[in-house]
């Protein structure tokens, strides 16, 4: 049984339910870009995205990633375990993109040897800005050892998803990653997998496949989230 409204975001809502260990995550099709400066629907968003993470949490579980994900419950809704969201935007880029080319100068697609791991203040009110590691510990957001853990599951949802989208014809660019803490402090991967979070190129023509056909007036943006889906939905 749902519960009370107990967040809402820029594309999900998240409520109670009977069960205090457990919440039911709403995805809705409101997009939004530029810090929720350009506002759109896409339509039958929120049911790829749903279904996009719910085929993907199970995976990442099973790589050894321990998530808040517990089961799918409707084309726009699962069942999550209840976390506490850590306000840190960790980002895995594999390729030059985005911000990060903006920022440094470095042509889009531009491939990184290294994976490059960026902390964000997830905050609205501030754009989201550049943190480190230091600042997160400082202001008590997280603690040292939760800091480590979430770096190296960063690490291994890069491991495992780099290779996941390469079988299906993708290049998995770079991603954003959120993280939750248990009761007693235990660190899960938390939020949402899908082309609202990632940037994943065509392999063959380098076409787009996320929410860049949004920000940029690409056009196509439904079909684009709606290939990205069949392409997960695809058998290994
Ligand atoms: N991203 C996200 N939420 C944010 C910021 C970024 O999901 O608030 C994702 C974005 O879709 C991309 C990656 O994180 O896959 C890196 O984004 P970047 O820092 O390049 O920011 P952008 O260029 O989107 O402003």
């Amino acid at each position: 049984m749902r519960g009370e409204l107990r967040y809402e975001g820029k594309a999900k809502r998240v409520y109670a339910t009977s069960d205090p260990g457990q919440y039911i995550v709403e995805y809705k099709d409101d997009a939004t870009a530029f810090n929720g400066v350009k506002r759109a629907q896409i339509a039958g968003k929120g049911a790829i995205n749903n279904a996009i993470t719910a085929r993907l949490y199970p995976r990442l579980e099973a790589a050894g990633i321990p998530t808040h994900f517990i089961r799918l419950l409707s084309p726009n809704q699962q069942l999550v375990r209840a976390v506490s969201i850590i306000p840190v935007e960790v980002i895995v880029r594999n390729v030059a993109a985005g911000s990060f080319s903006k920022r440094l100068g470095i042509a889009e697609g531009t491939p990184l040897p290294h994976p490059v791991i960026e902390y964000c203040y997830k905050s609205d009110a501030l754009g989201d800005p550049l943190i480190n590691t230091d600042t997160a510990l400082s202001l008590g957001w997280a603690s040292e050892g939760q800091l480590l853990k979430i770096r190296e599951l960063a690490l291994k949802v890069r491991h495992f998803l780099t290779p996941f989208f390469e079988q299906r014809g993708v290049r998995l660019i770079d991603f954003k990653l959120e993280f939750g803490t248990l009761e007693g402090g235990a660190v899960v991967l938390a939020d949402e997998i899908s082309p609202d979070t990632c940037r994943f190129w065509d392999a063959g023509t380098g076409e787009k496949l996320d929410k860049d056909r949004f920000r940029r007036d690409l056009g196509g943006v439904e079909d684009a989230y709606a290939e990205m889906l069949r392409r997960v939905l695809r058998e290994d």
